[in-house]
């Protein structure tokens, strides 16, 4: 690998997004200068997003941590005296020592989620140190945990139908995802199939990019999907259009599951979801005439109380209406299980340990818990952005009794709170392996350019941290190319010959597998479980059983904050300067005397959101959307969506609630009025340092 001057040079996007884009980085002067998509990807096909086009931004940007440091100011100032690695490595190291003396080994919590997909930057020595140490175990929840028990229960996380078959369906229905903005290259592969014939079929509170395209579009209410869902078993139950055959040799509580679908008539639930009872009749006779058909079950519906059963729902329905067995038919979740990789490079046993859910991080620093948490180490992560309950996460942050580590890229909403920060390499400047959750593809990832700064990778950072503290091992790796060939060397079947080789990797299904041809359930009986007695147990009220709305007459309307096409949840929003805007339908804006570019605030009981307001028949009436991931800046009283997201857990896998925030939403000033609208904007959170409007 050469990093010298004027030429492009070739590596993969490991950051979380389904596609794991193939790249071509152009390098001038030892630095990145550019980023377009690559080629060795046929699936992303030589495009990448907007977002990460403007990745060197980040990599040389203002907000980069260039050196260790040492928080000066009040939590939250963001003001550090920069020191050596030596010296920041030994006050951590010093900390998790006094920490674990004092308070136990599980006083010591790893915060970690999605700032990297790769499968070195997290799960490698980092897991190795603080699973010896002892530490608190954190559970990733924020994302996938509740789509993710459906699907282990139902199949066994069988691998999903990848996006280039999905040119040969005929029917398409897109169900809580939004491709324009989260895993883009889905939706060429979808227009293509449209041009060809296909209908498509559109499930989002929102009028998304494909919904506009879509044939039908359902603007259910947010968290009555499970509703819509076993509306369609009903029908397919009653009129005889289950695939009874099917049922039979491929499937187990088929008839639980009618029995708990059989009060869901259209007409009730129409009423849930807020969308017409000719619409849902429409779309289930829809589903079950066409072959192949097709679902793209996203991550939007599993954000709400009823997300794991909606999960389930969703993805049982190819089951009961046969449409698994021919290419292009079945179901889309997440690949990331297809290649069946466990980790073991890890090296270090799991031993039992405090689990603490990642969506009750303001509980655990703000509660009495036992031990309590003393070092909070946070990578990968921004956690002030991304968690639910923000004022309380926020609030823990601010204990003086709380060593705070973030160790991290650029400078966070969360590192200002840090005690210490650390600077981390990016993909661009350290080895990795991108692994593909939509597509099924495995990368290489190379670094371009020489570390910016003294930014250093995950993997040798906590190597040098489990030394500090006594816990490495003789001939374990310690440095990225050694970790790296141990994780070749564990990866399964010939998949690490092809990476040596630098060929294209494939499990032994290939990369587009047809659903019960190539691939079947992972259950323990190779069969579909379409009422797993663990989910029944598990879900408060059983699973497939709808949980009612938590609006009140106080907070009526649904806030939902979806993903955006301007960073990769909070990453990359430091690159947006502007201030967002609140989304609102035109009947409720009107109720409240809200016009387009308003101030207006969003609250309910846990806290406010002083921003903009866009005025669109794009969200649904009775719905409003605030983007996923904006930082402090973006808003005019430093709080974001997660401050009016409750952090209650979904039925099934403990999962995010985001979508369950009701709030109402009030005129604070004019678009004419400017500053004096800001000035108006009451302040009932603290404001960031650092706001940009
Ligand atoms: S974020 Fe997704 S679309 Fe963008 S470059 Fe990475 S893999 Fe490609």
């Amino acid at each position: 690998m050469s990093k010298s001057a004027g030429h492009e040079v070739s590596t993969a996007c490991p950051l979380d997004c389904p596609d794991s884009c193939s790249l071509s980085v152009s390098l001038s002067d030892g630095r990145v200068v550019a980023l377009d998509g690559g080629h060795a990807n046929p699936v992303t096909a030589g495009y990448i997003c907007g977002k990460v086009r403007r990745f060197a931004e980040r990599m040389y940007g203002p907000d980069r941590l260039l050196r260790p440091g040492f928080r000066l100011g009040p939590p939250g100032s963001g003001e550090f005296r920069w020191v050596s690695w030596d010296e920041a490595l030994g006050r951590v190291a010093e900390a998790m020592r006094e920490a674990r003396d004092r308070w136990g080994a599980e006083s010591v919590l790893p915060f970690c989620y999605g700032g990297s997909n790769g499968l070195l930057t997290q799960d490698t020595t980092d897991a190795r140190l603080f699973r010896r140490f002892g530490a608190s175990r954190l559970a990733r929840t924020l994302c996938a945990s509740t789509t993710g028990a459906a699907s282990q229960s139902l199949y066994g996380k069988m691998p999903s139908v990848t996006y280039a078959d999905y040119v040969h369906a005929k029917l398409i229905v897109v169900w809580g995802a939004n491709p324009s903005a989260s895993g883009i290259h889905l939706v060429p592969y979808i227009r293509e199939a449209q041009r060809a014939g296909a209908t498509l079929v559109v499930v989002d509170p929102r009028s998304t990019p494909l919904a506009r395209l879509a044939d039908l579009h359902l603007a259910v209410r947010p968290g009555s999907d499970v509703a819509v869902a076993l509306a369609m078993h009903r029908h397919l139950f009653e009129s005889g259009l289950a695939d009874a055959a099917f049922l039979e040799q491929h499937a187990t509580g088929a008839e639980q599951l009618r029995a708990r679908a059989s009060e869901w008539t259209f007409e009730r639930a129409a009423g849930v979801a807020g969308v017409s009872a000719e619409s849902l009749a429409s779309l289930a006779g829809m589903y079950a005439a066409a072959s192949p058909a097709l679902i793209r079950c996203g991550w939007g519906l599993e954000r709400n109380r009823n997300g794991g059963s909606a999960a389930a729902a969703i993805l049982a329905l190819p089951a009961v209406a046969g449409k698994f067995g021919v290419r292009g038919g079945g179901f889309t979740l997440s690949n990331s299980a297809s290649w069946g990789i466990t980790k073991s490079w890890v090296g270090a046993d799991e031993a039992p340990a405090r689990l603490v859910n990642m969506n009750h991080l303001g509980r655990m620093l703000t509660e009495p818990v036992d031990p309590p948490v003393k070092v909070l180490f946070v990578y990968n992560c921004n956690p002030l952005a991304t968690v639910p309950h923000q004022n309380l996460v926020r609030k823990g942050l601010e204990r003086d009794d709380l060593t705070t580590i973030v160790f991290d890229q650029v400078m966070t909403d969360t590192a200002r709170y840090a005690d210490i920060v650390l600077p981390a390499t990016t993909f661009l400047e350290q080895y990795d392996f991108a692994r593909a959750y939509g597509p099924i593809s495995l990368q290489m990832v190379r670094p371009v350019v020489d570390a910016v700064g003294e930014a250093r990778p995950n993997v040798e950072v906590f190597a040098e941290l489990e030394a500090r503290l006594g816990l490495d091992r003789p001939d374990e790796p310690r440095d990225e190319l050694d970790m790296m060939l141990r994780v070749i060397d564990a990866l399964p079947g010939g998949v690490g010959d092809a990476i040596r080789a630098d060929v294209p990797a494939a499990p032994p299904f290939g990369t587009a597998p047809v659903q019960f041809v190539d691939v079947f359930p992972r259950t323990a009986d190779g069969k579909v479980h379409l009422f797993p007695e663990e989910l029944d147990r598990g879900a408060p009220m059983g699973l497939y059983v709808y949980q009612p709305d938590p609006a009140t007459a106080r907070h009526p309307l649904a806030l939902i904050s979806p993903s955006s096409e301007k960073a990769i949840s909070s990453s990359l929003y430091e690159l947006v300067r502007s201030t967002a805007a609140l989304t609102l339908h035109p009947d409720d804006a009107h109720a409240r005397a809200i016009a387009e570019g308003d101030t207006v605030r969003v609250f309910n009981d846990l806290g406010s959101v002083t921003c903009l307001a866009a005025v669109s028949p794009v969200v649904r009436p009775g719905t409003v959307a605030l983007p996923k991931g904006l930082w402090s800046r973006h808003t005019l009283n430093g709080s974001t969506a997660n401050a009016l997201t409750p952090d209650t857990l979904s039925d099934l896998g403990a999962g995010a609630c985001f979508n369950d925030a009701r709030v109402q939403v009030e005129r604070v000033a004019g678009a004419a009025d400017g500053a004096a609208g800001e000035a108006a904007a009451p302040a009932p959170d603290k404001p960031a340092p650092d706001k940009v409007h």
